[in-house]
């Protein structure tokens, strides 16, 4: 068996073997830690039966690990400088795919049809912060396509994504995840765990997804009512409405915003801030002309 790539030793060597400076453009900081790579596997709960997509295999540390327990694993990085690395550390496991492409272009319905048989797939990350929120907005907007998504992100932003109406992390993020998936952190992370240490603390989150939304919304209009509130969260809800919508050209008056929040039995100067994802949804419903 090869020697894991989560002793920091051989990580080190292995970066200067191929001459590789982590490269911030591409937020590389690489895992050095056995201990947090193996709580990203468990937590993602992976099975020989699960074709894995891995977002930024880097030097293949997590790959190798995620090998041992799945049936495929679908690496795809943006890298490829890391071509010649990733051939010696992962190049041999017959159950993986390294793909060369970015994955916000990498059409991801194709990918499960190609390797899982149009089955859902787990994705496991250990995520380039610069793209941490359009990464998991487009993973989770691809319907269908994920199981659940486990992945190492700043540990500020897993908190604003967990968070509910009385925290006041809470924003359209946190809305806008729990749409679609239960989201929990499974534990946090120190920068020494890390080559180059970046300079935050990280978190695990795993996210699985719904079969079905859990409230009934008029979709694109309860993402625009979010948008609406959390873009002036300091107005009332009824202001913000009224003056900041963009949905389709529609227009919402002061009065109907307020008749609205009488019929859902909420005070007039309400912020958005103060509403769940329910009550997003309820006047979503109200609120469709
Ligand atoms: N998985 C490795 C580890 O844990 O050591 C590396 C993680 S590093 C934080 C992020 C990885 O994502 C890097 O390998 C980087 O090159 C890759 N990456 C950055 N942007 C990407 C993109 N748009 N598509 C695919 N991979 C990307």
């Amino acid at each position: 068996m090869k020697e894991l790539l989560t002793d920091p030793g051989t990580t080190r060597y292995i970066l200067e073997k191929y001459g590789i400076r982590a490269k911030k453009k591409y937020g590389q900081n690489f895992l050095i830690d056995a201990g947090v790579v193996e709580g990203i596997v468990e937590a993602a709960g992976i099975g020989e039966d699960d074709c894995v997509l891995e977002i930024g295999p880097g030097i293949g540390t997590m790959t190798q690990l995620l090998a041992q327990s799945a049936g495929r694993v679908v690496a795809v990085e943006v890298d490829r400088s890391l071509e010649p690395v990733l051939e010696e550390t992962v190049g041999d496991l017959p159950n993986v795919t390294v793909l060369f492409q970015d994955i916000l272009k990498t059409d991801l319905t194709e990918v499960m049809k190609e390797y899982n048989e149009g089955r859902p797939m787990k994705c496991v990350a250990n995520l380039p912060y610069y793209i941490t929120t359009p990464v998991i907005m487009e993973l989770l907007k691809e319907k269908g396509c994920f199981e659940s998504i486990t992945v190492m992100i700043q540990k500020e932003v897993a908190e604003r994504i967990c968070a509910g109406e009385t925290d006041k992390e809470y924003g359209a993020i946190s809305l806008a995840v729990q749409y679609y998936a239960s989201p929990k952190i499974t534990r946090d992370v120190p920068p020494s765990c890390f080559i180059p240490r970046p300079g935050v603390y990280s978190s695990v989150l795993t996210m699985q997804a719904y079969e079905t939304p859990p409230v009934d919304a008029e979709e694109e209009l309860m993402f625009a009512l979010i948008r609406a509130a959390f873009n002036q969260r300091r107005k009332t809800l009824v202001n913000a409405l009224s003056h900041g919508l963009a949905f389709k050209g529609m227009t919402i008056s002061k009065e109907d915003a307020a008749k609205a929040l009488d019929a859902m039995g909420l005070p007039r100067d309400i912020r958005g801030e103060k509403l769940s994802l329910e009550q997003f949804a309820g006047l979503s419903k109200l609120m469709k002309q």
